[in-house]
């Protein structure tokens, strides 16, 4: 559930779907009934096993690292849900959390000339862009290096996309989730 990033910080990959409740409340109204997961056309909610612990088997997970969310217009995870546990939303409301770029692990770092994760973002240069010139070209380094590209928290979804499709390895990218 968590991993080691370069700087030695944790981080923590339990994110619940969208229109969540706190996790509190959520663990008492949650019937573990999988309705939101059979709901999700990207198979992206998955049922926490075992491994999770007592308190939290059957509850619904998103795994940002192997499946994104993909933002669905009518969020029919939420919809979907009899208890509460989900409350229903718009898709312009979900935030899942905040992507987190590891500068030491981007391929840019090691001159690779990368742009997938802004390439693949639902915001493009608005959410995770690139550093751009005055004439709208990235902000090579003298070397000629692409940029480290940047996260506007504010606009991040935490959807995962860029996680997911992150060339490096290990990634460079991870999603935190909402506190
Ligand atoms: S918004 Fe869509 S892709 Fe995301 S978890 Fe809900 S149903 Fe799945
Ligand atoms: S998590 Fe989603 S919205 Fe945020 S930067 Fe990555 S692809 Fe863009
Ligand atoms: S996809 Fe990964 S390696 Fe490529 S630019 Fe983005 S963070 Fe760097």
């Amino acid at each position: 559930m968590r991993r080691d990033t370069p700087d030695g910080s944790r981080v923590r990959r339990l994110i619940r779907p969208p229109g969540a409740i706190v996790e509190a409340r959520f663990l008492e109204a949650c019937t573990r009934c999988g309705e939101c997961a059979d709901a999700c056309p990207e198979v992206s909610i998955f049922k926490a096993g075992a491994e999770h612990g007592a308190a939290l088997e059957m509850t619904p997970l998103l795994d940002l690292e192997e499946r994104a969310c993909y933002l669905c217009a009518d969020v029919p995870c939420a919809s979907a849900c009899p208890s509460g546990a989900l409350r229903p939303i718009e898709a312009s409301e979900i935030k899942l959390g905040t992507a987190v770029l590891f500068p030491e692990l981007c391929l840019n770092t090691l001159d690779r000339a990368c742009t997938i994760c802004v390439d693949v973002c639902p915001r493009p240069q608005v959410a995770i862009a690139l550093p751009q010139d005055a004439d709208g070209d990235p902000l090579r380094d003298a070397s000629g290096a692409l940029p480290i590209p940047r996260i506007d928290a504010s606009n991040c979804t935490g959807c995962g996309l860029c996680v997911v499709h992150c060339g490096s390895y290990p990634k460079a990218l991870a999603v935190t989730p909402e506190a």
